[in-house]
């Protein structure tokens, strides 16, 4: 099988070493077997997206020496596509909408005593999932804004009772826990669509054998493993990075500005430099 890895960055931000070690390492995975390398932009989210930042993580990435097929799959551009796929999973019932605000999800958390905590954080105490099928169209049909959550039971009744794997490089093979996320959000309220749909749709649609993120991205993956099995997709091999440290030991968020791409090229550092500091930490 030819490998098709990929680098999917969010322009919410100017990439740092993070995004560039898992770029890195696409990039080097497809060169050494005669791969392909894609790029794609997260870019759903256009509250927090900003075009600058796009064009800054293009140059920072050609800065770098990578070099990525075009056209470049950018997610706006597919909202629609995304919004039809939904659709089916509602049909089939597999997802429900969701009408409720953060507020109120948190009040009746709050009442019944706690929630069950996921790997995401508490679970959703499932107040939507109660609502009659009548309630659910009327609310709809009145145009009451929603989010459409996955309905966990119906959905692993539909994919039955194996367990649903992945294969991690490094970790092994993992069995998935989609039952940590409990009815996650798949299409949100506010954009339409989200991450794990998108994400998850993308990588089959684009043929992408090798995903590669860093390891805070890991929970998301038992979701999208799920979403695979109920669309009927194929399963890439994942790779889940450990997370890059500055030269002060603290892992790099995103929002950290230190140790950007770009604040690096200011100091006038070579790419054959941070190339080689990247690939050290993949040894
Ligand atoms: N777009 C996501 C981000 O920048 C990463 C997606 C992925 O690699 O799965 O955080």
């Amino acid at each position: 099988m030819d490998v098709v890895a990929r680098f999917a960055p969010s322009p919410t931000g100017f990439l740092h070493l993070g995004h560039a070690y898992s770029a890195l390492f696409s990039w080097d995975t497809a060169q050494r077997l005669g791969g392909r390398f894609l790029l794609r932009i997260e870019d759903i989210d256009q509250t927090r997206c900003r075009p600058e930042y796009e064009a800054a993580l293009l140059e920072d990435l050609a800065w770098l020496g990578l070099k990525w097929e075009e056209p470049v799959r950018r997610q706006s551009e597919h909202l629609d596509t995304y919004r039809d796929v939904a659709a089916g999973l509602l049909e089939r019932e597999l997802l429900y909408p969701c009408f409720c605000t953060r507020k109120e999800i948190l009040a009746e958390i709050e009442a019944a005593g706690g929630a069950p905590h996921g790997i995401d954080g508490p679970l959703y105490p499932g107040i939507c999932k109660r609502l009659s099928a009548q309630e659910r169209r009327d609310r709809m049909a009145a145009g009451e804004p929603h989010a459409l959550r996955l309905d966990l039971e119906r959905a692993l009744a539909e994919t039955g009772p194996g367990p649903l794997e992945w294969m991690d490089l490094g970790k092994g093979t993992q069995t998935a826990r989609p039952d940590l996320l409990g009815d996650a959000v798949i299409v949100r309220k506010d954009i339409g669509c989200s991450y794990h749909f998108a994400v998850t749709w993308d990588d089959a649609l684009q043929g992408i054998t090798l995903v590669t993120r860093g390891e805070d991205l890991f929970p998301a993956t038992h979701l999208h493993r799920l979403l695979q099995a109920l669309l009927d997709l194929p399963v890439p091999e994942y790779h889940h990075h450990s997370l890059i440290r500055d030269a002060s030991g603290k892992r790099l968020a995103k929002r950290d500005e230190a140790e950007t791409l770009r604040s690096l090229r200011e100091t006038g550092i070579a790419p054959e430099e941070v190339r080689e500091r990247l690939r050290a930490e993949q040894a």
